[in-house]
């Protein structure tokens, strides 16, 4: 089903990830790299909150999953056997007229006639395989005895592992393995802002069985993604799960769901939760010689395990989640005018900033020193930010449009010069519902923890 697509809105997101720091056009100062992007200082943040919110639920809430970090340079056996080298391509299409490089679903369909997105002629040459890998060569000699390949996910070096972890780790069956990293894609045409870069992050789990539990699985596993969404703060509405069909599916997989966000600029995966089989494992088993089975105490028995692997994209994720946080709403300023607002309501967990900490005037001593002592006390805590200059309206719109969930302020009453109950208490402002109440200094941290744990 198509979804409206809004290119201003998702304009507007591009224009505030540059102007306030959250993702730039990776080396922009020579014109940029066509797929690849820079996290600057608030993108860094909201990507590690991400990732380690992930870890988090999926590695250290469970008793049944490990993590490992694996290297990005890959043995080419290693991609033989998981047919990348073979068939991890593109059909890919060149319009003569404008020399566009098109993935064939690319192309725009006129009653049956294809033509090129870009400049609309109907001169194009046949398709062609494009594989999508990064080669590159290891060590001094530049020949085929030197090639090794950069990733193109992070999967297959959990497979190749499988061995050694379930040694080390004593787990038994069912068990995962849990990888966040980057890997890289040719694509053929990156375009979509993030969506679709050359150079991207994984969260990948493979989750091993026993073959009758594959598809059992792979519900629970689609189930417990969706949560994960939801305790992110992904709207609900916005997510879709596809039921891929058999012939869109990879023929080693029982079942596959694409899990769906409604993009501004159309419906687009965010992550796949696949069941392979035991497909990757028995083909590394068969191409490298070496026993990849599990040995089963019970019933004695020795067999490949199967896999059910959810995997998500980092950056489609933080995508996601910064579209789905951007508004704008009417707020009065400093002189109660209403104006437009543009506000990031990203759930507090993820916020890249947890806390604004403001002194009411700038030029008092005394509130600009109880201010410093409010950063000092939650700094051990959370990532707050200090702020002293401008209108205190202005200092919490700046904050509103990065996303930050709550406002402190240290004004008169916390000297305690006019009502000394009042002393030593702070205003606390919500960016959501911008009201604003008082609550002691000594409360705030246990307060905000509880919010962005
Ligand atoms: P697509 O069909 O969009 O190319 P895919 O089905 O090839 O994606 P998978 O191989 O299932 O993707 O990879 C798992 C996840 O990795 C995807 O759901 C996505 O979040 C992320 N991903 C894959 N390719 C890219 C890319 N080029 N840029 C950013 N993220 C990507």
């Amino acid at each position: 089903m198509s979804v409206p697509t809004d290119q201003q809105h998702m304009e507007k997101i591009v224009n505030l990830c540059k102007r306030r720091g959250f993702i730039f056009q990776a080396s922009e100062i020579y014109g940029g790299l066509n797929g690849a992007w820079d996290y600057g200082p608030l993108g860094v943040e909201l990507k590690r909150n991400l990732k380690n919110y992930w870890w988090r639920v999926t590695v250290h809430e469970r008793e049944d999953v490990v993590g490992m970090d694996g290297a990005i340079l890959t043995h080419p056996d290693v991609l033989k056997a998981s047919g990348h080298v073979e068939g991890f391509s593109d059909p890919m299409i060149d319009c003569r007229s404008c020399k566009a490089h098109l993935r064939l679903d690319q192309l725009i369909d006129k009653k049956g006639v294809k033509q090129c997105p870009n400049c609309g002629s109907k001169d194009l040459t046949e398709a062609r395989q494009f594989n999508l890998m990064f080669e590159t060569h290891v060590g001094a000699a530049a020949d085929e005895s030197s090639i090794a390949y950069l990733r193109p996910e992070t999967a297959q070096s959990i497979f190749v592992q499988f061995k050694n972890i379930l040694e080390v780790s004593r787990k038994k069956l069912p068990f995962g393995i849990a990888q966040i990293g980057k890997a890289f894609r040719n694509e053929i045409n990156p375009r979509n802002f993030t969506f679709r870069s050359r150079e991207f992050e994984q969260m990948e789990l493979e989750y091993f069985c026993r073959p009758e539990q594959g598809m059992e699985l792979l519900e629970y596993w689609k189930e417990e993604r969706l949560k994960f969404y939801d305790d992110i703060g992904i709207s609900r509405s916005k997510l879709h799960v596809r039921n891929v069909p058999d012939e869109e599916r990879a023929f080693y997989s029982k079942g596959t769901y694409d899990i769906e966000y409604d993009f501004p600029f159309g419906r687009q995966e965010l992550e796949g939760v696949a069941y392979r089989t035991d497909y990757d494992l028995s083909q590394h088993q068969k191409a490298s010689g070496k026993s990849l089975e599990y040995f089963d105490d019970e019933t004695k028995q020795r067999f490949i395990p199967h896999v059910v692997e959810p995997s998500a994209g980092v950056d489609r994720t933080i995508l996601a989640l910064i579209c789905d946080a951007y508004g704008e709403d009417q707020a009065p300023d400093d002189k109660g005018k209403m104006e437009t607002r543009v506000v990031l309501r990203f759930h507090p967990r993820l916020a890249p900033i947890k806390c604004g900490i403001f002194p009411l005037l700038k030029n008092n001593a005394q509130l600009v020193a109880k201010a410093k002592e409010v950063v000092a006390l939650l700094r051990p805590h959370m990532h707050v930010f200090y702020d002293e200059s401008g209108a205190i309206g202005r200092r919490y719109r700046r904050q509103d449009e990065i996303g930050t969930p709550f406002g402190i302020t240290v004004d008169f009453e916390t000297l305690g010069e006019k009502d000394p109950t009042l002393r030593d208490t702070v205003t606390l402002r919500d960016r959501d519902s911008m009201k604003q109440r008082r609550i002691a200094i000594g409360a705030l941290v246990s307060t905000l923890r509880a919010e962005i744990i």
